[in-house]
């Protein structure tokens, strides 16, 4: 079995059905999620959007709100004053441009405010079952770590495992590589004798 095929293996065995960690209900509330999990934890975000949503769940909800209120709302997840602008900027262009809806495309995604194109990966995966490979810091690690990228950047790696892996593979592989990552795979401290993918490759 190839490397790439081992790994598989082990990754299904393990996290079979990945869910996706941001909480949300739609695609706009999953956006906002996870341009507000850029240097946050998830269980931080996901404490932070059920008080957010309460008061604005849409764009046109948001908009009545002011920066200031969004910032209070946010604070606890960091860079709350430029991901409450991003947020409030967002809202608009969707309003004004896109009838008020997430648009499913990679390039209307990524001229939005505070949206690059690790978050529109997510959203385009997660919200819209598109093909995509986000690839995050654990993604980056793990893929280095396995020798499945050189890690000289986030741009590499993610064309390197695109083309080791099948794309029908990529949605669920990003999930299970991030929860494998957290769990047995952290930045410092990893195990090699009790590590399910190392001790096989
Ligand atoms: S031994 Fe396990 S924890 Fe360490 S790099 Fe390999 S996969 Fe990651």
């Amino acid at each position: 079995m190839t490397k790439t095929k081992q790994i598989q293996h082990i990754l299904d065995e393990l996290f079979p059905d990945p869910s996706i960690p941001l909480e949300h209900t739609d695609p706009y509330t999953l956006l906002i999620a996870v341009l507000l999990s850029a240097q946050c934890t998830d269980a931080r975000v996901n404490l932070v959007t059920p008080v957010l949503f309460a008061r604005a769940c849409t764009p046109e909800e948001m908009v009545k709100l002011s920066v200031e209120e969004i910032t209070t709302l946010i604070r606890t997840c960091g860079l709350s004053n430029t991901k409450a602008k991003a947020i409030w900027n967002l809202s608009k262009i969707l309003i004004d441009k896109h009838h008020g809806k997430v648009p499913a495309s990679f390039s209307h995604l990524e001229q939005l405010p505070g949206v690059g194109h690790k978050t529109a990966s997510v959203v385009m995966s997660q919200a819209f079952h598109q093909p995509a490979f986000p690839v995050d810091t654990h993604i980056h690690r793990c893929a280095k770590r396995w020798g499945l990228s050189s890690g000289k950047s986030v741009e590499q790696t993610e064309k390197d495992l695109k083309s080791l892996f099948p794309k029908k593979s990529w949605n669920k592989l990003h999930l299970q590589i991030i929860y494998f990552a957290r769990k047995y795979c952290p930045a410092k401290g990893h195990d090699p004798q009790k590590c399910p993918i190392c001790k096989i490759l």
